[in-house]
């Protein structure tokens, strides 16, 4: 298959210009995804660079100097647009002193011209940088639950080293590539190649940019918005996995059931916002006492919150939530420079063959006897194995 340059130059324009547009169509769809705008920027640049290149022949200024030092600007924003997505703290200043970098080798290479293997490898080389740069960000500094997208990503910038360096191989070793079926590759599919690889990351980046939007709202959709931890249909979800699988091991489950007291007067004597502050205070005293391994700590309702322990005895779940108890009261929340005192009544269940949802409410009904029995106490449920 033979295609003309002049020909490959047009359907890579065509190309470059839609997927740019599409990125950017996509960026004012879906608003505050600062590396969907960079990528964009991006692929714009790629474009401009394939015309800078395409313009002009090779070894012109437009063509060596502007063309390349475009592509080494693409790449630095590429790799931005990575480590944005993936919140890795790269700074700016890295990748554009690359781009620095190869804009004065390239001017360097303007004035005086190197043979073309040298310059063959050397841009070879600075793509090779730029993809392992992006490879090592994107399979070793993405979140686990990003792990899909990012490898695929990951594998086109791969696939593209490996070509840069087939070729630096055939530049280095004339003699025994020459008009070889390798040698013949990757000439004719060189300007193929690279249209091939910009639609392929443009799939990449949507792909990261989809799974990045989709755990976010699953995120959001389980987390109480107020105090970060899990809300109420998640714990429901999560703890009756959680309770099953300690069932079928037969190890014990428990579950603390907490609610602040006289809430409602905090409220009403230091106003919503005392109360919301406390409702975050809280959360921080309880985790400071410490939460063993897989508990679950979830809002449950208003001021209400439950605790779920899998496999930890009875006995130690008694004194823990003791000591919690004691935590609230012990110390007080601050609002607006004024002490707030706190104390919260907590009912207590423990089984090792309730199901989740008998447990919760098992716990329930002691906390209403905690609470019947004077608040800021720690009652347990009769009716269940009972810690102690
Ligand atoms: P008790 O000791 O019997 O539990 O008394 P209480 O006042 O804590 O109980 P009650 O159920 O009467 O009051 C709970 C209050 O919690 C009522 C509601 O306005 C308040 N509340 C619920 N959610 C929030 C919230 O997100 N922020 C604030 N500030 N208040 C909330
Ligand atoms: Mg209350
Ligand atoms: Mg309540």
């Amino acid at each position: 298959m033979h295609f003309d340059l002049y020909t490959l130059g047009v359907i890579g324009a065509a190309i470059g210009i839609a997927i740019s547009m599409s990125f950017t169509l996509l960026g004012l769809v879906l608003r505050g995804l600062p590396a969907l705008r960079i990528w964009a920027s991006a692929f714009w640049v790629v474009t401009a660079a394939a015309f800078a290149q395409g313009l002009d022949e090779n070894g012109s200024l437009l063509s060596t100097v502007a063309g390349g030092g475009l592509i080494a600007l693409a790449n630095a924003l590429m790799l931005m647009g990575i480590a944005i997505h993936l919140h890795y703290p790269l700074r700016w200043r890295w990748p554009l002193a690359v781009v620095g970098l190869f804009a004065a080798n390239q001017l360097h290479a303007y004035l005086v011209p190197p043979s073309q293997t040298v310059s063959a490898l050397m841009f070879g080389a600075y793509s090779v940088v730029w993809d392992v740069w992006m490879v090592w960000v994107l399979l070793w500094r993405a979140p686990r639950d990003m792990r899909n997208t990012c490898s695929f990503t990951a594998l086109i910038f791969i696939v593209d080293a490996v070509f840069y360096l087939l070729r630096s191989v055939v530049v280095l070793f004339p003699q025994t590539f020459a008009h070889t079926p390798l040698d013949e590759l990757l000439t004719t599919w060189n300007y193929l190649f690279g249209i091939l690889s910009s639609f392929l990351l443009s799939t990449g980046f949507t792909l990261m940019l989809a799974e990045r939007l989709t755990l976010d709202l699953r995120r959001l959709a389980r987390t109480d918005g107020l105090t970060g931890l899990l809300n109420r249909s998640a714990l429901i979800e999560a703890g009756t996995r959680l309770v099953d699988a300690c069932r079928a091991r037969g190890q014990a489950c428990s579950v603390l059931m907490f609610d602040l007291d006289h809430f409602k007067s905090i409220n009403d004597s230091w106003g919503h916002a005392a109360g919301d502050a406390v409702l975050g205070h809280f959360v921080g005293v309880i985790r400071g006492v410490g939460l063993v391994r897989d508990a679950l700590f979830a809002r449950y309702g208003g001021e209400e919150f439950v605790l779920v322990l899998p496999a930890v005895e009875p006995v130690q779940v008694g004194a823990l939530a003791e000591r919690m108890r004691a935590a609230v009261a012990a110390k007080p929340a601050v609002f607006d420079g004024r002490t707030i005192n706190i104390t919260t009544s907590i009912g207590g269940a423990a089984a090792t063959d309730a199901n989740f949802e008998r447990l919760v409410s098992a716990a329930d009904v002691a906390l209403y006897r905690a609470k019947h029995l004077g608040r800021d106490q720690v009652a347990w449920s009769p009716g269940v194995e009972r810690p102690g």
